[in-house]
């Protein structure tokens, strides 16, 4: 589980609007790949909800081998280095595709 301020009451699950909150960052890696990409809690939101951790790990697959199987996701606070030198992975744009359906009466 990730580092959980104290004010937290347990039991209430831990989302990604807490982790905002708190300041806390989100790794998603492949262990395939072998890639970890950071994101803010707040962008993964706005793409999945506001959910925990795990169900964006259960949400995500690795772009570059499609795996889903070998994602983990977790939370964490950067140390001060770490919060100069981590490159995140930002959100550009959320773009909803038309598509037409048709039906043969
Ligand atoms: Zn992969």
């Amino acid at each position: 589980m990730p580092e959980q301020p104290e004010k937290w009451s347990r039991g209430a699950a831990w989302s990604l609007t807490h982790a905002h909150d708190a300041g806390q960052v989100a790794g998603i890696r492949c262990a395939r790949c072998n890639i970890t990409r950071y994101y803010k809690p707040l962008e993964l939101r706005e793409v999945i909800g506001n959910v925990t951790i795990e169900e964006v790990r259960d949400k995500v697959r690795c772009q570059q081998c499609k795996s889903r199987e070998w994602m983990s996701a977790q939370l964490f606070h950067p140390t001060g280095e770490q919060a100069h030198t981590i490159r995140f992975r930002r959100l550009v744009q959320i773009r909803w595709e038309k598509r037409v359906i048709w039906r043969d009466e």
